[in-house]
């Protein structure tokens, strides 16, 4: 049986390489849907290569460009964000990879939950946003949540097995990003490119720059707390700037397991993908003999205040860490553009989480509104700040 896979997000870094992996293993995979927001050049590349059965691309103005290259095609083009929220709902759709970055997975997500489509789960902020709610409904609807985020998988290979067994504690590995070692002098007139610049991985701006700030390790303590079902203390992070062992798991005899591997996203999108199945690939593999040494060492939570913001938002619960990543999405962009410094990044989410109405058991609606209001204080404090 080949699996027909829906790609959210497919022109991303996630999703070529998702790509990559489907073209390696056609004879298991094939591809449904693919989607993009504004990249339309390199999605019609990619429909007349795949053949989905539907493209869509969010950007309005870029639709008549996609319609007009896929003519000669029967592939059928959709356009907007509520294309999305249909096209992970079709019957031949058998997995929805979610590879598109930030709050507009939540919507797609739920919708393929509840058409009972399994998620390879690649965009984390749908599960800090609002865990509360897809877990649950996952778990209602029997659908698997495969994570994607190499820690994530780690965590999950490492449970393999274990069902029975509780958790005693998970320990998230973080490379420390571009700026480890630096103290919050260093880091206060850091620019866009520097932040740009990670050391082992190459990916999406918003998540390099959420590397940058330990905000992605932040978002993905969230994340393990709702796919593994852990109290936020349960959850360790520690520094491994090799970036070779992707996480642990510590058992209740003391026992810890760890997954281990060269950095290549590739071998987690290909896992989510082929669960249950292990498939052979021919990724380089990890040789103890091209490392002296992998070495740990303790976050420095005094510099990179965003992964003790994103504990204290998992810990308060309700809408609180919604409004961290709604608060936190706006702060990347606004650093992308130059208009707010580094370590500014970590004022606008204390004051957002400060000032925000917190509300302890928010429905998706809650979620929806809190995401708006969050993102309008957000851009109101950029907004003064620049003037
Ligand atoms: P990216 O920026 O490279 O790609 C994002 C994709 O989403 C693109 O195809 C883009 O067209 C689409 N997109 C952007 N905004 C959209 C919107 N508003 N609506 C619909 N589609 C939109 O990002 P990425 O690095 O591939 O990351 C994607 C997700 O995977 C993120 O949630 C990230 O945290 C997660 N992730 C990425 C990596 C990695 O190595 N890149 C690793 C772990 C987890
Ligand atoms: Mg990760």
């Amino acid at each position: 049986m080949i699996k027909r896979i829906a790609i959210l997000g497919s022109t991303g870094s996630i999703g070529t390489q998702a790509l990559a992996v489907i073209q390696q293993h056609s004879d298991a995979f094939a591809v449904s849907v693919l989607t993009a927001q504004s990249n339309a050049d390199l999605l019609v590349e990619q429909a007349i290569k795949f053949h989905p059965t539907h493209v869509v691309i969010g950007d309005e103005a870029k639709y008549a460009f996609v319609k007009n290259a896929l003519s000669g095609t029967d592939i059928q083009v959709l356009v907007g964000a509520e294309a999305l929220e249909e096209v992970v709902c079709y019957e031949h759709v058998d997995v929805v990879l979610t590879a598109l970055v930030g709050y507009a997975g939540l919507l797609p997500t739920v919708k393929a939950i509840k058409a009972g489509k399994p998620i390879a789960l690649a965009n984390k902020e749908t599960l800090v946003v609002a865990g509360a709610l897809i877990m649950p409904l996952a778990r209602e609807m029997g659908v698997p949540i495969l994570p994607v985020d190499s820690e994530h998988s780690a965590i999950f290979q490492c449970l393999m097995g274990e069902s029975h067994n509780p958790i005693e504690k998970v320990i998230l590995t973080a490379s420390g990003g571009p700026f480890r070692g630096k103290k919050r002098g260093d880091l206060e007139q850091v620019t866009r490119a520097q932040a740009l610049k990670h050391p082992n991985w190459t990916m999406g701006a918003k998540i390099t720059i959420d590397s940058a700030s330990l905000m992605n390790k932040g978002l993905e303590v969230i994340e393990a707390a709702w796919l593994f079902d852990v109290h936020a203390s349960q959850i360790d992070v520690v520094v491994h700037p090799q970036s070779i062992v992707h996480s642990l798991v510590q058992f209740e005899d003391g026992s810890i397991k760890a997954q281990l591997g060269l950095p290549d996203m590739k071998l987690p999108i290909q896992f989510a993908l082929g669960y249950p199945n292990r498939m052979q690939a021919d990724f380089p593999r990890f040789d103890f003999k091209d490392y002296a040494s992998l070495t740990f060492e303790q976050p420095d939570v005094e510099t990179f205040r965003n992964l003790g913001l994103a504990f204290q938002a998992l810990e308060k619960g309700g809408n609180m860490p919604c409004i961290l990543n709604a608060a936190n999405e706006v702060a990347v962009d606004a650093f992308l553009k130059d208009q707010i410094g580094f370590l500014q990044m970590s004022d606008l989410l204390a004051t957002c989480m400060d000032q925000g109405t917190f509300l302890s058991s928010p429905s998706l609606e809650d979620y929806i509104n809190t995401d708006k209001t969050t993102r309008i204080m957000a851009q109101e404090w950029v907004s003064k700040l620049k003037h």
